[in-house]
């Protein structure tokens, strides 16, 4: 089984109250491809500049990522700069330098077209779908995306959610979407729109599941330390569908299965800055932490 990925790859600038770090590895297909290569294979499609370093993309290879459809192209690699507060909730965004990223035009490999799964980071809808029409029929299709798409792309955002699986994304983006402050509503809301399975990713909360069959929450797991939130959301959805896609999709079981294995996933990457943790992160060390994870909860 293989999945898919076009998303960003980025150099991120990162402060937090305990401390910082600049120009390290981030992006969503970064962060993606690291967390679902521990499931399964991933070829990962993205653009950076002429400055970004060899030894970034040699680790996504060493960790088993396909990295033929990550370009260089003239010019810098994509930044972005953020600093959280002592909650280490949501950021503020203190630069976004597209660079590269501005003219980002995927061209698939011919190789990745029969890939059984795709992920769509958060990227324009317009690529997204432009994504879409370039590989032959995926068994499954999931998508992320942000505030800014939602309020400037809605109608092309409308035909992605028309054409895929599943959608993972946070709270605010379910409630800006939807207009819909209330959350069993807004999730109805959502799948009235297209998709099978709304994830809502809710940071230190966990993660909530909703399709037409039912609802299933996970927590996030338990840490006495939390180093650097960054990339949370992108190990979520690579632990999530690098697990599902060798489950029997739509089995609820596998789908339940694969939330706490992305909840899993997303608590190695924030013990540290940038990919530090998912980079040596072994499948022993997940499999221990999801059977913590099964006691967290169960009480009879
Ligand atoms: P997450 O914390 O999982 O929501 O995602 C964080 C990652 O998203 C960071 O590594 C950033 O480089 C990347 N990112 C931030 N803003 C954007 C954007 N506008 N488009 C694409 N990727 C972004």
């Amino acid at each position: 089984m293989s999945i898919l990925v076009v998303g960003s790859v980025a150099l991120d600038t990162v402060e937090t109250p305990f401390g910082d770090a600049s120009d390290v590895l981030g992006g969503s297909a970064a962060y993606f491809s690291l967390a679902a290569s521990l499931f399964t294979d991933v070829k990962a499609v993205a653009v950076v500049g002429e400055d970004f370093d060899d030894s970034h993309l040699e680790l996504l290879k060493s960790r088993g990522v396909d990295i033929k459809g990550i370009k260089k192209a003239p010019g810098e690699t994509f930044r972005w700069h953020c600093k959280y507060g002592y909650d280490l909730g949501d950021p503020e965004t203190l630069g976004t330098y597209l660079n590269v990223f501005e003219k980002f035009n995927p061209v698939i490999p011919e190789d990745y077209k029969d890939a059984d799964c795709v992920f769509l980071a958060n990227i324009d809808p317009e690529i997204q779908l432009n994504l879409l029409q370039q590989v032959n029929n995926p068994r499954l299709i999931a998508c992320d995306t942000m505030n800014y798409w939602i309020q400037n792309k809605p109608k092309e955002l409308r035909e992605v959610l028309n054409r895929i699986n599943i959608l993972i994304i946070n709270d605010s983006e379910t409630r800006e979407l939807t207009g819909e402050p209330r959350m069993m509503k807004a999730a109805r809301a959502v799948l009235d729109m297209g998709p099978e399975i709304l994830i809502v990713k809710r940071g230190e909360y966990g993660a909530l599941m909703f399709s037409k069959k039912g609802i299933f929450w996970a927590p996030s797991y338990p840490l006495d330390e939390v180093i650097d939130p960054t990339g949370a959301g992108d190990s979520f959805a690579g632990g999530f569908m690098g697990h599902l896609v060798n489950e029997n999709y739509p089995e609820m079981i596998g789908i339940k299965r694969s939330v706490v294995n992305g909840c899993v996933i997303a608590s190695f990457t924030v013990e540290d800055f940038s990919v530090k943790r998912l980079a040596n992160l072994t499948q022993a060390e997940v499999g221990a932490r999801f059977s913590t994870f099964m006691n967290l909860s169960k009480f009879d």
